[in-house]
């Protein structure tokens, strides 16, 4: 549009017939137009400013096309062409471009009406100049509208995931455990702060670098870890989040940490895994501390304990001593009083035996129901003396020899002084907390499992406790469980000594009504049995099970 301007300043209208003379006020506008354009080009191409820009530049150029062609002959211009087409992609520019066009457009037609009137020419114009601005409502709203949608979903989420980087960013800088992320090569691609702390190694140096080379890892005898025991090649193999707060890391300068490590998998199967570990050495010696203490302490208060219940039995013996009977009823109460404190001297020793790997294992193939009958016997006095009933169920107990063809023979390798232990203290457990009725002693099994059952018409226990019953020192407390006495570390020595045999323990119970508890260890098959039999010499035993 300049250039027609400056063609007709340079007296050229006349090569163009006059027809395609622009004056300076549309040359202006297109000037401007273009000015605006040129700096909407210049910024960055999703900012508000390009935006506006682009608008303005398309709203000059809008009158500067209106202007020429009403200066060029209206209706008849050649400009026409020009107008049409900037109705048509009007719609780009949203709907105030359209509004824009109409307005001037139905403007245009006011005036015409006013002053000239004629119906014919107007309802023309009016088609002409409107078709092109309904033709682009129709055909660029629907798919403007659809963009915008898209885009703003688009440009949404986008925010949103960059406010989610940078928030789990911040997070996993936080964080005082270490936290290694790597891909399904093994190739680390992340390592918060703390990691680099307890490593000992840059960012720097150890992204992009196999994990095995930072994550020093090996088990307690300092032996390297074979890929059926490294948690993280266990965790890209399996797709299983693994838990272990058993292995050794050496740091960059050599250190050996004891560390706890739970590795998770990222995506699908062997895509990476991230590695949350924490130096748990500290904490490892206090407990050893602790233990041994605890150990120490017990084993030196067990002997003077058991010379008093000692001494106090003889006192209490009428063929030793002569006491009146409120003397005899106090040295009752003290004998019993020193009874639990030996028991508890006794259960704590057991546990940190149990804990530090100390309790000494010696299996042997056991028969559990032969087993089993001979620890459930033992507490026959104890029940009775209660009122209660012991029931043992698997065999009646005079007939176990001729009742064996009719129940399966279950064989376990245990170590019978730890099974005793285990089934004592659960038969001992159902006896304390029964007040009336029965104990059943059960065994089931299949190929693979022995179960053996402890069924109690005992006090219950309440749902909420369940799950804490087999922690250290865990005693429910309530009216009922005050009055008796113990020391809640029954029943986490059987969970330890039951898992240390492989196996596994677990209770169902309604409160007020009684409860079982379930003891599953692995059953050796008869052929099995009786090879291992043969073996420790126990020829006898095998020959005797085999007929
Ligand atoms: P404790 O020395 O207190 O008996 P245990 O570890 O053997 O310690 O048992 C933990 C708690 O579990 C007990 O204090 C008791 O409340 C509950 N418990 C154990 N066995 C039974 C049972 N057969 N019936 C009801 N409660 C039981």
């Amino acid at each position: 549009m300049l250039g027609l301007f400056i063609a007709n300043l340079l007296g050229l209208e006349d090569f163009y017939n006059g027809r395609l003379a622009v004056g300076w006020q549309p040359a202006l506008l297109a000037g401007l137009a273009a000015m605006a354009a040129a700096a909407g080009a210049l910024g960055k191409p999703s900012s508000q400013s390009v935006q506006k820009m682009a608008w303005a530049a398309y709203g000059l150029f809008i009158l500067a096309t209106g202007v020429t062609v009403l200066q060029t002959g209206g209706v008849d211009s050649p400009f026409m062409a020009l107008w049409l087409l900037l109705g048509v992609f009007s719609g780009l520019f949203g709907a105030w471009a359209l509004i824009f066009m109409a307005l001037l457009v139905n403007g245009y037609i006011a005036y015409l009406a006013l002053v000239t009137a004629k119906t014919e020419a107007l309802a023309i114009l009016a088609l002409i100049g409107e078709l092109p601005l309904i033709i682009s409502y129709t055909v660029w709203r629907g798919q403007s509208g659809q963009l915008s949608e898209k885009d703003k979903a688009f440009s949404a989420l986008a925010a949103e995931l960059t406010q989610v980087a940078g928030k789990s960013e911040i997070v996993i800088n936080a964080i005082a455990d270490g936290v290694m992320a790597i891909d399904g090569r093994g190739v680390i691609d992340l390592l918060n702060p703390a990691a680099q702390q307890i490593l000992g190694w840059t960012k720097q140096d150890a992204l992009g670098l196999d994990y095995r080379s930072v994550l020093k890892l090996s088990n307690q005898k300092s032996e390297p870890l074979a890929p059926d025991t490294d948690p993280v090649q266990l965790v890209l193999t399996t797709n299983q989040t693994v838990a272990t707060d058993d292995l050794v890391l050496t740091t960059n300068s050599d250190k050996k940490l004891q560390v706890s490590l739970i590795v998770s998998p990222v995506g699908s199967g062997g895509a990476g895994a991230i590695i949350v570990f924490r130096d748990i050495t500290a904490k490892k010696t206090e407990e050893r501390q602790q233990a041994e203490f605890i150990s120490t302490a017990s084993h030196e208060m067990r002997t003077p304990v058991a010379t008093i219940e000692g001494y106090l039995g003889l006192a209490l013996n009428p063929k030793t001593a002569t006491i009146d009977d409120k003397a005899k009823e106090y040295l009752q109460k003290a004998k019993e009083s020193v009874q639990h404190l030996g028991r508890l001297f006794q259960d704590l020793l057991d546990v940190s035996k149990a804990e530090d790997g100390r309790l000494n294992t010696n299996p042997v193939v056991v028969d559990i129901v032969a087993f089993t009958k001979e620890v459930t016997e033992s507490f026959e006095l104890s029940a009775k003396q209660k009122g209660l009933v012991l029931y043992f169920k698997p065999v009646s107990s005079s007939a176990l020899e001729t009742n064996r063809r009719l129940n399966p023979v279950y064989y376990a390798l245990a170590d019978q002084g730890q099974l005793r232990e285990v089934l004592s203290n659960l038969i001992e457990n159902a006896i304390k907390y029964t007040q009336t009725g029965s104990i059943t002693v059960d065994i089931g099994g299949n190929d693979e499992a022995i179960t053996v059952s402890v069924a109690d018409t005992g006090i219950g226990i309440p749902p909420e406790d369940i799950p804490h019953l087999f922690q250290k020192f865990y005693r429910i407390d309530n009216s009922v469980t005050r009055e008796i006495g113990g020391t809640g570390l029954g029943l986490y020595l059987c969970r330890r000594l039951v898992e240390a045999m492989r196996g596994r323990i677990w209770v169902k119970s309604e409160f007020g009504r009684g409860s079982t508890f379930y003891v599953q260890i692995p059953r050796l098959t008869h052929e099995e049995a009786m090879e291992r039999l043969a073996q420790s010499g126990n020829l006898e035993a095998a020959d005797s099970a085999n007929a």
